[in-house]
């Protein structure tokens, strides 16, 4: 088995290349997803949430509302910070849970939002960075999330660029063409990485 490490910033189509190497027959296991189920009410990360940041990231039915949390934390980096502490443990037990389950299978890819400049404990076969030039990026997203696009641009900035993927991961996706180009070059990521 071996592990790999997608990451991207908004837009790049990292969950796609996920969603196809999932289709060629890989497991996947999301970062994202995952840090959504761990804070389902009553779990521990739940708890120390609003210990840590109190009863007003909650939503009418007690649930941790994320955009309250987003807010809270987006310009605030000793907010981020202390909101990652307590995730990361949960977020990254949960991924190894699944890695686990996941022996047999030739491939197992983590779709990871993050791989670089945060300390990720688990150790990748490779890397894969996804990458699209801006406006393409400010495109897609604001169409799939119906967001402004200045919003989108303002996050871009704030995400790693194009050359630091270039220089961090073992391979890089050029995502600027149509979903069919993209297929092609996952289809030989995927043939070149489980050979
Ligand atoms: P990310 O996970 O990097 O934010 P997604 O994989 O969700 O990005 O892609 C963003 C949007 O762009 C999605 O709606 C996806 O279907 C679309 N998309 C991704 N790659 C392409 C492509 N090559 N051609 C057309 N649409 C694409």
């Amino acid at each position: 088995m071996k592990i790999i490490g997608v990451t991207g910033g908004i837009g790049s189509g990292k969950s796609t290349v996920c969603r196809i190497l999932k289709k060629l027959g890989a497991a996947l296991i999301d970062a994202d997803k995952i840090s959504h189920n761990i804070m389902n009410k009553g779990s521990l990360a739940y708890n120390e949430c609003v210990s840590f940041f109190g009863k007003c990231i909650l939503d009418e039915f007690g649930e941790i509302n994320r955009k309250k949390l987003a807010d809270i934390v987006f310009n605030d980096k000793k907010q981020l910070e202390a909101l990652n502490k307590i995730t990361h443990k949960y977020i990254f037990e949960e991924m190894n849970n699944q890695i686990s389950q996941n022996l047999d299978k030739d491939l197992v890819v983590l779709d990871v939002p993050l791989l670089f400049g945060s300390d990720f404990p688990i150790k990748c076969d490779a890397t894969v960075g996804v990458i699209a030039d801006e406006e393409i990026r400010v495109m897609r997203a604001s169409k799939r999330d119906s967001a402004k696009a200045e919003k989108i641009r303002e996050r871009i900035k704030n995400q790693i660029s194009d050359k630091e993927y270039y220089s961090l991961a073992d391979f890089v996706i050029e995502n600027n063409g149509s979903e069919e180009e993209l297929i092609k070059k996952v289809k030989e990521l995927y043939r070149s990485i489980i050979a």
